[in-house]
């Protein structure tokens, strides 16, 4: 394609050759390594950066996609077109103490920032240790785990319109509520987040990242990939035991299967397309309300060309 071509000799004009490639195959860069190839993945390392990038975005008139760690999406097969922008630790991860705010960059990753809080003795990011996504994905998705989520502990967050205008938005400003945030409709791309957390003991702190930790691992099918939960929690339910007590489990479609482990979990037990992962997620969806009259909503989010 050969605007693929000029945009990337554009690209070179401010950031790396290791900072960007043409059609990337997107099976690296999820966790459930699944997906066609985009077009242009870019990977910045400043707010600047991103700004620069989308102005070129909207010159070219091209769609956009935002990535953090591609622990929360499913790839379509055919891939994405246009550009893919990606906050990726290795270049947009720093992050900083202030008292007993952390400042961390969207690359950074929920494990880094929660073991770095607990170095600083801050507690509050705990439940997020054992969530493989980035801190910006975790604002935009609103993340949590045992009782506590992003809500609680987020006080600011700066990010880029797609005008490339570099925005400030107040915790009031973000309408954080259950798996959603203010992000997943105005487009914006989260570059840092401020966490208000507050003083307690390392050991304390220590011990219930490993005891999080170890309910992680005896409950999750963390060898194999997928991208978590695949569906929301339904008022007054939990999606995996609907699944399960539907007889569920094991399920499988082509290289996609529900995990044995944990019903909750559609997991790429060897190969799996995209077209596998729905197929599957259609068939849970269309049992689960035959059997109790609920219909799961999809967490994970589904991208790329149909
Ligand atoms: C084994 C496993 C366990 C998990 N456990 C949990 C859990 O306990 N709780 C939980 O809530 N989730 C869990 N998840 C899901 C996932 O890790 C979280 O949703 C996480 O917050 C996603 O972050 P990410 O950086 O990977 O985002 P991605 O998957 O890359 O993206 C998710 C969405 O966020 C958007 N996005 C990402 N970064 C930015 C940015 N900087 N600016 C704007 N938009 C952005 C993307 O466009 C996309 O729509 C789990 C996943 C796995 C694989």
């Amino acid at each position: 394609m050969f605007w693929q071509e000029s945009f990337g000799m554009q690209l070179e004009k401010f950031l790396s050759a290791e900072q960007f490639m043409l059609n990337a195959p997107m099976t690296e860069h999820t966790t459930f390594k699944i997906g066609g190839a985009a077009d242009v993945l870019i990977f910045p390392s400043s707010a600047e950066e991103v700004s620069k990038i989308f102005k070129l975005v909207n010159m070219f008139s091209l769609p956009l996609t935002i990535l953090g760690n591609g622990s929360n999406v499913l790839i379509r097969d055919k891939g994405i077109r246009g550009v893919v922008v990606k906050f990726t630790e290795k270049f947009f991860g720093k992050m900083r103490c202030d008292g007993e705010k952390i400042i961390a960059c969207a690359g950074a990753e929920l494990k880094s920032v929660s073991s770095f809080a607990a170095e600083n003795s801050l507690t509050g990011l705990e439940f997020a240790c054992g969530i493989p996504g980035s801190i910006g994905g975790a604002i935009f998705m609103n993340a949590g785990a045992y009782g506590s989520e992003m809500k609680n502990i987020v006080s600011k967050v700066t990010a880029v319109a797609l005008s490339g205008d570099i925005l400030e938005f107040d915790k009031r400003d973000l309408d954080l509520s259950y798996r959603h945030s203010i992000f997943q409709k105005n487009n914006c791309a989260i570059c840092e987040v401020e966490l208000k957390l507050q003083r307690g003991n390392v050991d304390d702190i220590k011990n219930k990242i490993a005891d999080f930790t170890r309910q992680r691992e005896s409950k999750q099918p963390l060898e194999f990939p997928s991208a978590g939960s695949t569906f929301k929690r339904p008022e007054g339910n939990f999606a995996g035991t609907l699944i399960d007590k539907t007889g569920l489990k094991g399920l499988q479609i082509g290289g996609a299967m529900v995990s044995e482990k944990h019903a909750g979990f559609v997991i790429n037990a060897g190969n799996a397309t995209a077209q596998d992962v729905l197929n599957l997620i259609e068939e849970v969806r269309r049992r689960v309300e035959e059997v109790y009259g609920i219909s799961l909503s999809p967490e994970v989010r589904i991208l790329g060309e149909e």
